[in-house]
């Protein structure tokens, strides 16, 4: 029987082409943070080594490489886009992967990566639970920075986790959350509004359970992320009535919900939803990104 790896990957498209010395995004925008107000952050969007892991809602595979990029080619991304970007106070480097899988990220360029980001406030990373170790403690030395580590929770709704084959469950977060906790380093977390095999009712639900679940284990902040149809097996999915992207309403609600609990800062992902083109998708879009600013309940 052709096992759902293998599926995942023969219904993928093609891959976008990049240049590894470039990351195939940056930009600047004002998040709410830990300070209790906006700051300036940039995000750079790393040209990397597509995540060993294969998500069957993830989508991030688009934009990275078959192969470890070049040596000094992180380094040299980060820098290019720091010239462009304006000032900020903190940066998110994202590269579609685990930050601390050294095929992605060799620990050869952390001491050049180090040199360019230790004037910010705090520098976050991405990393797969079961990467999160004593490296990450050892990076944050090396930086001298506030250290943030995203760690992707999902749902805490376990069925629906083993099922969406991160090859993770709930114990693998709570361990990375204890081992990150250990070593004074912050913790985001991400959950999925609405992934697969759940209904409308049961993504509201799940989703709060989740983000109970992450403050319980140590979250400083949450992102809940709208599941989203990105072609290949959420296509099938989809057509085959396992899975419906969530409405813009339960997205609000939960927002709305989670920031009554005043447990840490949560966000809506609106990545997708800056498109939304009815007059009353136009209202909650505006709702959202009010709340994201003030964490105020809106
Ligand atoms: S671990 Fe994260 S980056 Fe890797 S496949 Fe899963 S969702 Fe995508």
């Amino acid at each position: 029987m052709q096992s759902l790896t293998s599926r995942i990957l023969e219904l993928r498209g093609q891959r976008n082409l990049l240049d590894p010395h470039r990351p195939w995004l940056f930009l600047s925008e004002d998040e709410f943070s830990a300070a209790g107000c906006l700051q300036t952050t940039s995000t750079i969007f790393l040209t990397n080594r597509e995540c060993p892991w294969k998500c069957v809602m993830c989508d991030l595979w688009k934009n990275t490489t078959t192969q470890s990029v070049p040596h000094g080619a992180i380094a040299e991304q980060i820098r290019h886009a720091l010239q462009q970007l304006p000032p900020a106070t903190n940066l998110k480097l994202y590269n579609s992967g685990s930050f601390f899988d050294s095929a992605a990220v060799s620990p050869a360029e952390w001491p050049a990566i180090a040199e360019l980001i230790r004037s910010f406030g705090t520098v976050t990373v991405e990393n797969h639970p079961q990467l999160c170790d004593h490296r990450c403690g050892e990076f944050r030395d090396l930086c001298g920075t506030t250290l943030e580590v995203a760690v992707g929770l999902e749902t805490a709704h376990e069925p629906t986790l083993l099922r969406l084959n991160k090859r993770m469950d709930l114990d693998d977060y709570r361990r990375a959350c204890d081992t990150l906790r250990r070593q004074q380093i912050r913790i985001r977390s991400f959950i999925l509004l609405r992934p697969p095999w759940t209904s409308e009712t049961e993504g509201i639900d799940r989703a709060l359970q989740s983000l109970d679940f992450a403050f319980n284990h140590g979250a400083d902040v949450c992102t809940v992320i709208p599941c989203r149809e990105s072609g290949g097996m959420m296509a099938e999915l989809r057509a085959a009535g396992e899975f419906s992207p969530p409405q813009i309403e339960s997205l609000h609600r939960v927002l709305r919900e989670a920031l009554t609990w005043g447990r840490g800062r949560v966000f809506a992902d609106l990545w997708d939803l800056a498109t939304a083109e009815s007059p009353a998708d136009q209202e909650w879009l505006v709702q959202l990104q009010r709340m994201n600013e003030t964490q105020q309940p809106d």
